[in-house]
């Protein structure tokens, strides 16, 4: 194939391929977990050879903040914002790393909407790096999403009786929320 692809892209069914490394199924759908380019070997194993390496600040137990670009159950894609090291902010690029619906909370969770949507800000510790991606977890009560913004209108959601509302359109929402949940209402 030697196609180029961005993560998220559908690559073709179970029927057709089988997952291989940088690959995920969702609902019988193959899509790219990074971006990279796409081969398929004799077996039909359909893979991404990734083109961004894993940034090299990143290892695990780290705590970093990222904004969530894109879902795909049971995954959500956060880009990582740049890095404070030695008092200088490195940026990661477009690295996209993985956070896994299991990742999000303690207790079993069924589906990522509801806990995280696109455009959110999360707060997350670095789980593992495995071939060659970076997955992440929310699940401690310092860690979840710092800044929320309305599904309807996108204006920032804030804090009121534990339950975000949007002043803007009245919207109300849920969220795996972080403890220091940036924009408080009292
Ligand atoms: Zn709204």
């Amino acid at each position: 194939m030697g196609e180029f692809t961005t993560p998220g892209k559908l690559l073709g069914t179970e029927e057709e391929f089988i997952c291989g490394e940088c690959v995920y199924g969702d609902e019988g759908k193959l899509h790219a977990l990074c971006t990279g380019e796409v081969s398929v070997d004799k077996q039909k194993v359909v893979s991404v050879k990734p083109s961004n390496a894993v940034p090299k600040m990143v290892g695990p137990g780290m705590v970093v903040y990222g904004r969530v670009e894109d879902i795909f159950e049971p995954i959500a894609l956060v880009k990582l914002e740049p890095l404070e090291v030695q008092g200088a902010r490195q940026t990661q690029g477009d690295y996209l790393s993985v956070l896994h619906v299991s990742n999000i909370r303690r207790d079993y969770v069924e589906s990522l909407r509801g806990e995280v949507r696109v455009g959110d800000v999360i707060k997350a510790v670095v789980s593992e790096i495995r071939r060659g991606e970076v997955y992440l977890d929310i699940r401690g009560a310092d860690l979840g999403v710092v800044k929320a913004y309305c599904s309807r209108c996108r204006n920032p959601l804030y804090l009121r009786d534990r339950v975000l509302v949007c002043k803007n359109c009245g919207n109300r929402e849920n969220r795996k929320l972080c403890k220091e949940y940036s924009a408080i209402e009292r």
